[in-house]
């Protein structure tokens, strides 16, 4: 059962509630978003049947979930739910772009990429400081200096930032410098993760596992609600499959089958998918024709000397290809935003300003 409370309630009014569960022995889970607030209550519904909770002013209603992932379903919540992340939005149904360097390598490096981003239209600065790579022997990233970078990066170029935390220990750190926390695919499921990022504050970006089902991916979102946000974007990154063509399989009906099952926005990584930068633009005009809320791209300056998944960045003249390709799809799809607008620097303040 999912009670959802009116947009103005005070906060004495949702601990009420709260504790009108607890008094019966049920569990109550407070989510925010950046609409409404929502109560998750767990427990046998007879506990909570003479509670009155339809008569209270304060509940616009009371929703009985029949999937396992409540919170963030759609069966309480018919429209799309909005996530903002510094002036960008998520889910406003029109296309928002991530782009940005997979990995910080230098100051340089960023700087470039990031200024390739928001020439191409992106209103979110990609860049990975922590780095899950599969050997060991693989650069790492470069940790706290890298987020202090890609910071600076968003200072300079307006845009907020987005980046993966690895573990939980790591979570108050990159809160400190970064617009948006980033789980990526190998710690989908890594669910002391998933609660530490849920209870720090900043928006989400949910990767897909590289074997995870929907249902799967549904219920990791649900653990990042269920320590207080609804700030939650999934991206669909690819899945492994017996194919070898392709880094990973694109699931395009991954989009359409969540916009049923859920609420949240969803965007499409045409690189981590495809990775390979001439299946960029194809995967990105499939995922923005089956309704993605946006995409996320990796970008390098010179991707062949890239540290990281160099095969798939886009280079300045690609992004400008995929920057026409957003603008036609976004004018056919009446999905359009201002690619030219110039972003509000009030977007990206956080992080400390890095010495150059
Ligand atoms: C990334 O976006 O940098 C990344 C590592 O992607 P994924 O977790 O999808 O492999
Ligand atoms: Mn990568």
């Amino acid at each position: 059962m999912v009670i959802v409370v009116k947009k103005d309630a005070p906060g004495e009014a949702i601990a009420g509630l709260v504790k009108q569960v607890e008094d019966v022995g049920g569990q109550a889970f407070v989510s925010r978003g950046a609409e409404r607030t929502i109560i998750g209550l767990v427990g046998d519904a007879d506990l909570f049947a003479g509670l009155g909770f339809r008569s209270n002013r304060w509940v616009e209603k009371v929703v009985r979930i029949s999937s396992s992932h409540k919170l963030v379903s759609r069966e309480h919540h018919e429209s799309a739910s909005e996530v903002r992340v510094g002036n960008a939005v998520f889910g406003d149904g029109r296309i928002t772009l991530i782009a940005g360097p997979c990995a910080v390598e230098t100051y340089e490096q960023t700087l470039a990429a990031a200024w390739m981003a928001r020439a191409a239209g992106a209103q979110v600065l990609r860049g990975g400081a922590y780095k899950p790579r599969t050997s060991p022997y693989a650069f790492q990233g470069l940790g706290e200096r890298g987020l202090e970078i890609l910071a600076e990066a968003g200072r300079q170029t307006g845009l907020p930032t987005v980046t993966e935390v690895i573990t939980p220990s790591d979570v108050a750190l990159v809160v400190r410098h970064a617009d948006m926390l980033q789980v990526g695919a190998r710690n989908m499921q890594n669910f002391a993760l998933l609660q530490a990022v849920g209870e720090s504050g900043l928006p989400v970006l949910l990767k897909r596992g590289l074997s995870a089902t929907i249902d799967e991916w549904l219920m990791a979102a649900e653990y990042i609600a269920q320590r207080g946000s609804l700030n939650i974007v999934l991206c669909e990154r690819g899945i492994r499959t017996y194919e070898t063509r392709t880094r990973n399989t694109l699931d395009i009906a991954a989009v359409p089958v969540l916009r049923q099952a859920s609420h949240l926005p969803v965007v499409v990584d045409p690189s981590h998918s495809g990775g390979d930068r001439s299946l960029v633009l194809p995967l990105a005009r499939a995922a923005l024709a089956a309704g993605a809320d946006g995409l996320i791209v990796d970008v390098h300056p010179e991707p062949e000397t890239a540290l990281c998944d160099g095969p798939q960045a886009l280079q300045a003249s690609e992004m400008a290809m995929l920057k026409a390709t957003v603008a036609e799809l976004g004018e056919v799809l009446g999905r359009l935003r201002d690619l030219d607008a110039a972003p509000d620097l009030a977007g990206a303040q956080r992080g400390v300003p890095l010495p150059v």
